[in-house]
């Protein structure tokens, strides 16, 4: 800038003038300095050309300035240059302000809290001055009175017994005496007396000279209050003492979940923050108040502070949901809840509606039925009953995994004309192992080629015998399309819960089952809930799963909105905090903070559970929580095995398995790979899937990982049911005993002469391993076990190839490869075997 203005400048921001500031020193001596602010060189066009001549300049000098700018252009840009300083500066000084006000504040408070302090201090000394006083004076009374006795001519002093306590008063500990006004007028003296005396070692300190006090108060002119100086006397004074006398401890209870964050632990034991900090550093930990401690660590703390502890599990937080069994008279019968399960297209969905739209032309007058995922419906009879709009196992088996077990009936859908199919029978096991009655509904008997008889047979199978068949399973010849049996339909159903005896409590808090919940745009997170028991009343707090809300509205399949529901009712629930998922189950509390605590604990313990998957449930695991929960353990598995032959010989190897404690259960077996489906029912009953000759599909080893469902590859009956039979006698060996360290996928098949089949590969996962075991898949079925004879990377025979590289591949004595096939390489551990 200087250079622009040819002359240096002086002065202060803004122009070029030189300033003067007046010094002052003490005693009246001032001197008077010229002061140069220098400034930056500015260019442009960053602001802080400043106001003056130096933009100016720049706009008369065109070669300063960037080529093609014009001057009205230059002008302008100064002026938003100029504007933006000027704000600039105005925020400076609203910020100094700002500060300055701050200041005084902080400044304010501290005085305020010192105060305080001071004030606190003096009461609870007099009190204890009182007491020591009246101590003594009892004491001194006391001898006193012996003196009197022993010595009559001193009459004057025993009948002045509060006489001679003055002089000790000086002794007592400072300012120690009774709260009379006289101690008080003292102890003011002696305040002015200190502060007289602070005011004379001022003026020393004026005087230039250095005293003692002045040097050890470091000498930078900072002097400590009086405040500061009692506060310091009076915490001496403590510390001879013995310090804990000052106040009366309260031992508390204190409760110490899994977990504590430190100011809460603080806030529980009724302590300072700052003290709980202070000895969990001593103890070595550095952490803030914001931070979690686990139970052991706040056990430590709390026992150092002198209080006791009680340790409670996270999982305490659900002891408020109302779990008491209902009394015998409290119950009332309610309707069943059915689900409709059976083939594709075998028409479980014509059904539903064929049933729904029958009964509300008939019956209800609200006309259009609103989709909430249930319904109920009136027999001709009278009996009520509630669909669950979602046919098929799989919502059925996700809600059980999820812990709902809604349904009460299953109604079998085998079209006549399709007969029994494989989802037919998924669906059988799927309902024994719920434990579910079943209702055989033969569909599409309006069709001309409908055979019901042979659906009837072919159920026989699989040991569902129909009542026409004189078994105990009712079965109805129905069409959805002509509405043929359905009435009957309804009425076996309505018998059969009869037989059932449903009964719910009405009267207690509402518990009940999410059927289907979704992020409604208008009206929030929005739940069908099935209610169990109880009555859900609008203004209940719940918590569903991981969520929490209060019911501020119920809505009924009709649409209508309703005040309550009682047990068997589906209703649409809004008022949810977030969206639960199908199968939470919902239970009402009864304040708000239960309802959250609830809620933020099991979303913690889901957290914590997704963290731990990977620990899937081992065989171990299972057969000790089953142990756990009866006496006599039930051991749950599915079998999925290469061929129909080595599926029986399994299950009726594993129904020899078992003696008056344990027994094996196959919930399934099936014939090809597991699937997603396989997983699915094994997750919900708690099985292990056992492969034999089969491995499971992509989806089904992704939806087993998620889900920490076990599944076990074997190639060897003896070694299947071997392992059963120790993880029923609780001798299973948790030591794996082959593992996969490889695939690799054949993209073609070259003969290579002399050799044979040669396949080249490329490995997908792992490694393959020229010393390794090797199995060929194909459709995720074993149809070759071996070793290699060869693994040539390029034209080398090599030892080992990574994954994403190719290789050639040969097998020992096979040739049977194709194009597609997946090559499976593993390793053998040997295990000590435990069993003989
Ligand atoms: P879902 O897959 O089990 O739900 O079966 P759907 O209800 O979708 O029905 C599959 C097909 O079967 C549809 O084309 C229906 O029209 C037909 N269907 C269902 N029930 C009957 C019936 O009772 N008689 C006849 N003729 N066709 C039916």
């Amino acid at each position: 800038m200087s250079d622009n203005d040819g002359k240096k400048t002086l002065g202060v921001r803004g122009g070029p003038r030189s300033g003067q500031v007046k010094q002052s020193f003490s005693h009246g001596r001032t001197k008077n300095v010229v002061v140069e602010t220098k400034r930056k060189r500015v260019v442009v066009p960053k602001p802080g050309a400043g106001k003056g001549g130096s933009g100016a300049a720049h706009l008369g000098d065109p070669s300063k300035r960037p080529a093609g700018i014009s001057d009205a252009e230059m002008e302008r840009r100064l002026k938003a240059l100029q504007a933006a300083k000027a704000n600039e500066a105005a925020e400076a000084q609203r910020r100094e302000d700002e500060e300055k006000r701050r200041d005084e504040e902080r400044k304010r408070r501290r005085a305020e809290v010192e105060a305080k302090e001071r004030e606190e201090r003096e009461r609870e000394e007099r009190a204890k001055a009182k007491a020591e006083e009246e101590e003594r004076k009892k004491r001194e009374a006391e001898e006193a009175k012996k003196r009197a006795a022993a010595a009559p001519a001193k009459k004057a002093e025993a009948a002045a017994p509060a006489a001679p306590a003055e002089p000790k008063t000086a002794d007592a500990p400072r300012g120690g005496g009774k709260p009379t006004p006289r101690k008080t007028d003292r102890e003011r003296d002696n305040r002015d007396d200190r502060q007289n005396r602070n005011k004379n070692r001022g003026d020393n300190r004026r005087s230039g000279k250095l005293t003692v006090n002045q040097a050890l108060s470091g000498g930078d002119g900072r002097h400590r209050s009086v405040a500061a100086m009692k506060r310091k006397q009076e915490r001496m004074r403590q510390k001879a003492m013995g310090g804990n006398e000052q106040r009366e401890k309260v031992v508390r209870d204190v409760q110490v979940p899994e977990t504590i964050v430190v100011s809460e632990l603080a806030n529980r034991m009724a302590e300072r923050v700052a003290d709980v900090v202070k000895s969990l550093m001593n103890m070595g930990m550095m952490v803030t108040q914001n931070q979690s401690l686990d139970a052991d660590t706040a056990e430590l703390i709390v026992e150092e502070f002198g209080h006791k502890v009680v340790r409670v599990s996270d999982a305490d937080v659900e002891d408020v949901i109302d779990t008491v069994d209902d009394s015998a008279e409290d119950l009332e019968p309610r309707p069943p809840v059915i689900t409709i399960m059976g083939h594709v297209d075998h028409g479980k969905t014509s059904l539903l509606d064929a049933i729904r739209n029958a009964k509300v032309v008939s019956g209800e007058a609200g006309g259009i039925t609103q989709h909430i995922g249930a319904y109920q419906v009136k027999t001709d009879s009278g009996a009520v009953l509630s669909f669950l709009d979602t046919p098929g196992h799989a919502a059925f088996t996700s809600m059980r995994a999820r812990g709902a077990q809604v349904t009460d009936i299953v109604v079998l859908v085998v079209a006549a004309d399709d007969s029994v199919m494989p989802q037919t029978i998924e669906a059988i096991n799927h309902a024994k192992a719920a434990d579910v009655p079943m209702i055989v509904a033969i569909n599409k008997c309006d069709k001309p080629e409908a055979d019901p008889m042979k659906v009837r047979t072919e159920l026989l199978q699989h040991e569902v015998i129909v009542e026409a068949m004189s078994g105990e399973v009712q079965d109805v010849e129905v069409s959805a399309h002509t509405g043929q049996g359905l009435d009957e339909l309804l009425e076996s159903i309505a018998l059969q819960s009869e037989i059932l005896e449903l009964k719910a409590n009405p009267k207690r808090a509402a518990s009940g089952a999410v059927i289907e919940a979704q992020l409604d745009v208008g009206r929030g997170p929005v739940a069908t809930v099935l209610v169990q028991n109880g009555t859900l009343r609008k203004g209940d707090i719940f918590v569903v799963g991981e969520q929490w809300g209060k019911v501020r509205a119920l809505v009924d399949d009709k649409g209508d909105r309703v005040d309550e529901a009682g047990p068997s009712v589906p209703v649409e629930v809004l008022g949810l905090n977030g969206t639960p998922e199908a199968g939470d189950v919902l239970n009402v509390v009864e304040t708000e903070a239960q309802a959250r605590e609830i809620a933020e604990y099991r979303e913690q313990a889901a957290k914590d559970k997704r963290a731990a998957a990977g620990a899937a449930t081992t065989l171990d695991q299972l057969m000790a929580k089953a142990k756990e929960d009866q006496n006599v353990a039930e051991l749950p598995v599915l079998v999925k095995a290469d061929v129909q032959g080595s599926a029986e010989a399994i299950v009726q190897a594993m129904e020899k398995i078992g003696n008056d404690e344990v027994r094996v259960r196959v919930l399934h077996t099936g014939v090809g790979a597991i699937t997603e489906s396989d997983i699915g029912l094994a997750e919900a009953s708690g099985a292990p899937v056992m492969g034999f000759n089969v491995r499971a599909n992509a989806p089904a080893r992704n939806a087993a990982n998620q889900k920490g469902v076990e599944i076990r590859y074997y190639s060897v009956i003896y070694d299947l049911v071997d392992d059963v039979k120790a993880a029923a006698s609780g001798l299973l060996s948790a030591e794996i005993r082959e593992h996969f360290i490889g695939y690799a996928e054949i993209k073609e098949v070259f003969k290579v002469t002399g050799v044979g089949k040669v396949a080249g590969c490329i490995v997908t996962e792992g490694v393959a391993r020229r010393s390794a075991g090797v199995r060929l898949l194909r459709d995720n079925v074993v149809i070759h076990e071996g070793t290699l004879k060869t693994l040539k990377r390029f034209k080398d025979e090599v030892k080992e190839v990574q994954s994403g590289q190719e290789c050639g591949m040969a097998f020992e004595n096979y040739d049977d490869i194709r194009a597609g096939d997946v090559i499976e390489i593993f390793e053998r551990e040997e295990v000590e075997r435990s069993l003989d």
